[in-house]
């Protein structure tokens, strides 16, 4: 969308991006992927694929096939792309096609994937990922169990990675990482010389012991925080600046927003701004949430609408928030853990809901 037009521009800083996949593969003695799912945590896989490329990243992680096949074009041949989710029924073709790896997830996949490679005559490359007890995605120890009791359970089939997924990363004391760690161990074991993967973001955090051949970021490229609770490491990735529409003034007994429920006291100037829950800003952030002028912090006032909302920008200069200013929604001053605190979610949920309204800009 074109920038003088557009209610709210968003920028994302591949710099930054681009330091903090350095800062996390430097925690490793192996390699590091990066995850690209749902369009790079909504940050745009186009622009963010091809930097980390070029930052030396060569495996790659998209959640669906057609986010691979489109993924597919973005970065050079020889980057390995996984597909999380595994080939969906009658699929498998793509997958060779598209020079795309799938990471089989059960029995079925793994039988679907043999079977193409029996239709072709040739071995086929693929992740396998084991339940270590999340219960999502994943082998059950069972299932391996059961399969791999057959001598030609992996005919056809060059396991190129072995994975498995932390439910509880975040929270470093959990009594699951170490539980799910063992697992993995027990269950790789099947596996020798196959290089093998558990950290997502937080889990890398979680020491050496968890990092193995192959980190598996996404968040923490995009500047979440993979420690809640301590200072973050890595640079925010993401500003969302909000254009002014009209600013009126209001006093005692004025409400402002649907419902009524922000009463005026004193005299204010209330400043509505072009971004509301249809753009991805919480509506849980009525009352609740704040912009930023100029490092000024300014409380959103009544609740906020599809398109916009009020913020109480009393203390500010009326020529600084005449219409067309630009507010800080996030960024430096307001980051997108603050944001989602805030609104009562997480961060990854914030960046995979910003608006295809905005206008966004690259650094
Ligand atoms: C989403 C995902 C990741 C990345 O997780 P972050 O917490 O964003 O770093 C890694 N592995 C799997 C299997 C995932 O689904």
């Amino acid at each position: 969308m074109d920038a003088s037009r557009a209610g709210a521009l968003l920028t994302v800083d591949l710099g930054a991006i681009r330091d903090n996949y350095r800062l996390l593969a430097g925690m490793n003695k192996g390699a590091c992927a990066a995850v690209m799912k749902a369009d790079a945590y909504g940050l745009g896989m186009e622009q963010v694929a091809p930097a980390l490329a070029l930052e030396g990243c060569k495996v790659f992680f998209t959640a669906h096939l057609d986010e691979g096949i489109r993924l597919r074009q973005l970065v050079p041949e020889d980057c390995a792309i996984y597909v999380l989710h595994g080939p969906p029924p009658g699929t498998s073709r793509d997958f060779f096609q598209y020079d795309l790896r799938p990471v089989l997830n059960d029995p079925a996949q793994l039988q679907e994937w043999r079977a193409l490679a029996r239709t072709l005559g040739r071995e086929l490359a693929a992740a396998i990922q084991f339940d270590t007890g999340m219960s999502r995605m994943g082998i059950a120890p069972a299932d391996l169990a059961a399969l791999s009791a057959r001598a030609d359970w992996l005919e056809g089939v060059r396991p190129t990675l072995v994975m498995s997924h932390l439910a509880c990363a975040d929270e470093a004391c959990h009594a699951m990482n170490e539980a799910q760690r063992r697992r993995f161990d027990e269950l790789r074991a099947l596996f020798p010389g196959v290089p093998a993967s558990l950290a997502n973001s937080s889990g890398i955090f979680l020491g050496p012991a968890y990092h193995y051949d192959l980190l598996r970021p996404g968040a923490a490229l995009y500047g979440i925080n993979p420690q809640p609770g301590n200072p973050n490491p890595l640079k925010q990735a993401v500003s969302l600046h909000a254009r002014v529409v009209q600013v009126r003034s209001v006093r005692d007994g004025d409400v402002v927003g649907y419902g009524a429920h922000h009463a005026v006291s004193g005299e204010r100037r209330i400043a509505t701004v072009a971004v509301g829950y249809a753009d991805g800003w919480f509506r849980s952030l009525s009352g609740r949430g704040f912009a930023f002028v100029d490092g000024v912090k300014v409380p959103v006032v009544g609740r906020v609408s599809m398109d916009s909302m009020g913020l109480d920008v009393t203390g500010i200069a009326p020529e600084r928030v005449a219409p067309g200013a630009e507010v800080e929604l996030m960024g430096a001053s307001h980051t997108v853990d603050e944001v989602a605190a805030l609104a009562g979610t997480i961060g990854y949920e914030v960046l995979t809901r910003l608006g295809s309204r905005f206008h966004r800009r690259y650094l």
